[in-house]
């Protein structure tokens, strides 16, 4: 019997709990540590859950068949509100919070470590060591980078590395199913809604409510709207609070400016279908999101691995976020499963992974395209071919065109 194989994650989402969680079912001693002092929550999130992750999910022998709210139809509406566009699609929408939940509660709370900062690493032939915040120390066989688009492990390991702003931002909001009028609940409650005034694109659909609520009356829509805005002058403008400070990535959304929520407001006005119109008046304390693309070259270095945003941050139209983290820690735990030698496993992850990876960014860039302040001319051809209502409603928020 060898000694026990010891497994450090740096990041407690998505990814970290993925890895971790097929990491200690395949033996291994698993440790996770996460920066935020509080259990993580909301992010104000719905996603739509692909069948790809429910089936990862049903592998950890998590349960699904509670996890969202199906839809079977998707439909664009004008500015007055006329369905332009309607096709047949079933899929499961729910929110971040309940994924995470799942995941959560399926792993230890004796090995999930908050409010735990990474701040440096170091490796030798034997093994890595990360130090953390407060001057502390762990030793392990492998560590795994699982801290997300501003990652700290990939920070160390490849600074070049930077995410791209993608030249649009988007606003975001959960709303209460009981606060939506009752016309406006009949024309787009059950339905994927999409609105697209010229460079833009308005989304809405049903997820759960609080606690995984599932009953009518008690669930919530879940409303993004992408909005072009250039660098350096509108997204510095929207991201500057009231005390004139700019912020660096994003805002909180306690400190969006008012003008700046109103500016949202009167667009939608002018631009928006009636219920569209309506849900955006709910907006009270929306979220603003700048779209980063992140694309990192490498994602094993020795002993150490890069899985989900930490190596590859798709725009949110192709909705793999978290199916995409799911795949790198499925590769991950295999190739550690067949390969004795850490370093030798952590490099055929990366094989198999990297060229995925890439591919799902390109259609999230192809996706995306139509929707940004600047464009360079192959994302000008791009944008030609997606911007169409009948591309827009088939192929977002979909994984069915990237693996065709
Ligand atoms: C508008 C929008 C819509 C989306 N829709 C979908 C969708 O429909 N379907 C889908 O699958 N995905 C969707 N996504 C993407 C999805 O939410 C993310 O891909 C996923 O949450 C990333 O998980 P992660 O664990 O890799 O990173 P994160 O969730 O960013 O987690 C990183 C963690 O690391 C921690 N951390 C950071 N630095 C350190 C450090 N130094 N030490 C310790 N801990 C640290 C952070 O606190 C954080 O908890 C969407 C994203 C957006 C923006």
């Amino acid at each position: 019997m060898g000694r026990e194989r010891r497994a450090i994650i740096v990041g407690g989402s998505m990814s970290g709990l993925l890895i971790g969680l097929l990491l200690q079912r395949s033996g291994w001693r698993v440790d996770i540590y996460e920066r935020a002092r509080e259990e993580l929550s909301g992010r104000g999130a719905g996603i739509v859950a692909q069948p790809e992750l429910i089936a990862r999910l049903s592998r950890l022998g998590l349960k699904t068949d509670d996890l969202g709210v199906h839809i079977a139809r998707r439909q664009i509406l004008n500015v007055r509100g006329e369905v332009t566009n309607a096709i047949g699609c079933a899929q499961v929408a729910t929110a971040w919070e309940r994924v995470f939940r799942l995941l959560r509660r399926a792993f230890p709370d004796a090995h999930y470590h908050r409010g735990r900062t990474l701040k440096g690493l170091t490796q030798t032939a034997d093994g890595v060591t990360a130090q953390f915040a407060g001057g502390d120390a762990a030793d392990a066989d492998v560590l795994v980078g699982a801290d997300g688009i501003r990652s700290t492990v990939r920070q160390h390991l490849a600074p070049d590395v930077m995410p791209l702003y993608a030249g649009y931002v988007a606003w975001r909001a959960l709303i209460a199913e009981d606060r939506i009028p009752r016309d406006t609940h009949a024309a787009i409650f059950d339905i994927m809604s999409f609105g697209l005034p010229a460079g833009e694109q308005f989304l809405s659909y049903p997820v759960a409510g609080p606690d995984n609520d599932l009953r009518p009356g008690h669930r919530r829509t879940n409303v993004i709207w992408y909005r072009p805005a250039d660098e350096a002058g509108k997204l510095k403008w929207l991201l500057t609070d009231a005390q004139g400070r700019t912020h660096d990535i994003s805002i909180p959304p306690a400190l969006i400016r008012a003008e700046a929520i109103a500016e949202m407001h009167d667009a939608a006005e002018r631009l928006l279908a009636p219920p569209f119109r309506a849900l955006v008046g709910l907006m009270d304390e929306p979220l603003l999101q700048p779209i980063y693309d992140l694309v990192s070259p490498r994602m094993a270095f020795g002993r150490v691995a890069l899985i989900g945003d930490a190596a590859f941050v798709a725009r949110p139209h192709v909705g793999a976020g978290v199916s995409k983290a799911a795949d790198d820690a499925a590769a991950l735990a295999d190739a550690l499963e067949v390969h004795s030698d850490v370093a030798a496993a952590v490099a055929a992850f990366e094989a198999a992974r990297l060229p995925e990876n890439r591919r799902i960014i390109e259609w999230a860039r192809h996706l995306g395209a139509y929707l940004q302040a600047t464009r360079t001319q192959a994302e000008q051809a791009s944008a030609g071919r997606h911007a169409t209502d009948a591309a827009v409603i088939r192929e977002t928020a979909t994984l069915d065109f990237l693996y065709a």
